[in-house]
């Protein structure tokens, strides 16, 4: 029989566990906090539970921990990569970044992903399957176990469309953000997706308070189908309705991510198309120079190309960031990791 994944469960879940097994409700409470706010990583750790509790969890539950299979640290700005491995032996990566207003992580949500981004080293091997909500925080806890230092900001940016896993990103949230738990504040969660409408507005339903980020790459559907198969899905119209409707619901900006790739969609007349989209919805921009993938054709804009681009946008009065480029000497772009050590093997 499959030991039920303990690390997922809710509180209300996990009472419900206790008296199942015959314990006493508050013996949830307990667990819960050496999972989620002690980050214990075996029962055996829980000595506040008696011994025949601790053995009898051991025997019902699985308790998700991750391993850290690999560890690079960019010589240039501190980021640190890892490479984890989850129970049934996949491998996802998570980022470490170190910003002034502190930590942050960068998650991934799925083994693979299956939305064919043209640029993305994360798709070239297809969705193997997606992330428990365990799995997801576990990479939080894990990194602050490894790291000591709290986790302040995480994004579920990493490897995998967080979209196409709404249930358990929603419990992974719900989770992260309990004041029982690591109580990271819901606004320093951001989501990014390729731009799955139907999902857009369910998020939006959600009632949270975290920031969206939209990989939109493209100012035409046009330019967007070259980059992103799911672009012929769902329309650069249908997509703006659907920002416009999460930022009404969660009175959240969005931010626009846009990969600035050579020769591509880096003109003045892309320019000019991503202020027009960004006004119409009150977005933030968030340039990033496109991570070169050796399987892929794309280059990065030039450092000019990509100035004069973020100047063009700032002059129309639109809050354009560039991101740093962190971790570029350690495969710092989505599924590198993951994918060179999956070749090496
Ligand atoms: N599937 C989600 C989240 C994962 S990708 C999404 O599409 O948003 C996280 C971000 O990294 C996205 O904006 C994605 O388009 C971008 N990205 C992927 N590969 C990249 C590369 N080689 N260079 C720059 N950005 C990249």
């Amino acid at each position: 029989m499959k030991k039920t994944d303990i690390k997922s469960l809710s509180l209300p879940q996990l009472v419900r566990e206790m008296e199942q097994i015959g314990e006493k409700k508050f013996r949830a409470a307990q667990l819960y906090e050496w999972m989620h706010k002690k980050l214990a990583e075996d029962f055996a750790e829980m000595t506040n539970l008696s011994l025949s509790l601790r053995e009898k969890c051991a025997e019902h539950f699985e308790l998700t921990v991750l391993h850290a299979v690999q560890v690079q640290e960019s010589k240039q700005d501190g980021t640190k990569k890892f490479l984890f491995e989850l129970p049934d032996g996949n491998m996802v990566e998570s980022v470490l970044m170190r910003y002034h207003h502190g930590n942050s992580v960068c998650i991934s949500s799925q083994v693979g992903c299956k939305m064919g981004c043209k640029f993305c080293a994360s798709t070239l091997g297809g969705l193997e399957r997606s992330l428990t909500a365990a799995e997801m925080l576990e990479q939080v806890y894990a990194v602050t176990r490894k790291t000591g230092d709290r986790v302040s900001n995480v994004v579920v940016m990493g490897i995998g469309e967080p979209l196409d896993n709404m249930e358990n990103l929603i419990r992974f949230i719900r989770m992260l953000t309990d004041e029982k738990g690591l109580h990271i504040s819901q606004r320093n969660i951001t989501v990014s997706t390729c731009g799955l409408v139907p999902k857009i507005k369910e998020l939006a339903e959600e009632d949270l308070q975290v920031t969206l980020a939209l990989s939109l790459h493209g100012a035409t559907d046009e330019k967007r189908r070259e980059l992103m198969p799911v672009a012929e899905k769902y329309s650069i119209a249908e997509l703006m309705d659907a920002c416009r409707y999460y930022f009404e619901k969660t009175g959240r900006r969005i931010t626009f991510e846009y990969a600035l790739a050579g020769g591509v969609n880096d003109t003045e007349e892309d320019a000019a198309g991503l202020i027009r989209l960004a006004f119409s919805v009150h977005a933030h921009v968030n340039l990033i120079p496109i991570n070169p993938v050796r399987e892929r054709k794309y280059t990065a804009s030039g450092r000019e190309a990509v100035k004069a681009f973020q100047r063009k946008l700032e002059e129309a009065g639109i809050n354009a960031t560039l991101r740093r480029e962190m971790g570029r000497d350690i495969d710092g772009a989505c599924g590198q990791l993951r994918r060179n050590h999956h070749k090496k093997k």
